[in-house]
């Protein structure tokens, strides 16, 4: 895993690399001048002319650099709001930077900044580094809804986030197999259970009530058991107001189930290896609220506060 840790740290470094190395002194030209051009500037633009794709990558390269710096200012600006101790890469090394790398990627996100998921021109170099091996440092257990891209919401290129994707997230016995594998096998530290406003699932149980689901939708019903009398509509209270309170209490009592019903994940999250964490997420705002991590002795809410 090391080995493959090292690898793709060298696929971010080789670009600005191979940028700094090909970079010639400023020259004295200025446009509109009489002055012959130095042949090191007519070279330079020659070659450009020639290989374009060159220049196309030149300029990702740079602005990848500025994007990594801004990264890595906001990893520094999230763990101090956090209190926690930041170092670079620490995302692979501990719960606290795991959880760190992903508020930071999902800030990128929302500010339409994304730098990790838009490494294109990298693709083919990180597929061959990964198809050695695959070390994600996160796992989110997030809906099957069509909005819900983790890889662009935490804005992560491949191998960085191992996924399981359920209707109103709700992990079953396979899904908690998944967890299980990347946890102790791949080394994840952090299993967030993301929710989002407006869930089709969550809102078809709300809306069913005790009438059984069509088809296999039942099985909705049976994994969100007791969410409906956990959460009381106030009277007065706007339907989308009861629904946000359902989604929250939902990903709350799914994190719950992740961590109750997994002795592996458990044990884990006891040894300070691993956390659990439920998040809600905002469809238009693009924003992912972490709620509270889970612990295993806590019981599942009875209640929305
Ligand atoms: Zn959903």
């Amino acid at each position: 895993m090391k080995r493959t840790l090292a690898l793709a740290a060298l696929l971010i470094i080789a670009p600005q690399a191979k940028l700094a190395a090909s970079e010639e002194p400023a020259s004295a030209y200025r446009p509109g001048s009489t002055k012959e051009r130095p042949r090191a500037a007519k070279e330079n633009e020659k070659k450009k002319q020639a290989h374009p794709a060159k220049v196309a990558e030149s300029k990702d390269s740079a602005r990848l650099k500025a994007l990594e710096q801004e990264n890595f200012r906001l990893r520094q600006e999230l763990a101090q709001k956090g209190g926690a101790a930041l170092q670079p890469g620490s995302e692979a090394a501990s719960p606290e930077g795991a959880l760190a790398e992903l508020k930071a990627g999902n800030t990128r996100f929302v500010l339409g900044s994304r730098t990790r998921s838009q490494m294109g021109y990298n693709d083919i170099a990180l597929r061959q580094t990964l198809a050695k091996g695959q070390a994600p440092f996160a796992v989110i257990v997030t809906c099957s809804d069509s909005r819900l891209a983790d890889n662009f919401i935490f804005d992560q290129e491949l191998g960085r986030l191992f996924t399981i994707r359920e209707a109103g997230n709700c992990p079953d016995t396979q899904s908690l197999a998944s967890i299980e594998y990347a946890v102790e096998h791949l080394g994840s530290k952090v299993v967030v259970v993301l929710g989002h406003e407006s869930c089709g699932a969550v809102k078809a149980v709300m809306e069913s009530g005790p009438t059984p689901l069509p088809g296999n939708l039942w099985s909705l019903q049976n994994a969100m058991s007791g969410l409906l009398e956990s959460v009381h509509h106030q009277a007065g209270e706007p339907t989308g107001t009861y629904m946000s309170h359902l989604v929250e209490a939902n990903a709350l009592r799914q994190a719950k189930v992740v961590i109750t019903r997994s002795s592996i994940v458990e044990h884990l999250c006891h040894e300070g290896k691993l956390t659990v964490v439920p998040a809600v997420y905002d469809l238009a705002s693009g924003q992912v609220r972490f709620l509270p991590a889970v612990a295993s002795e806590a019981p599942v809410p009875e209640a929305h506060p």
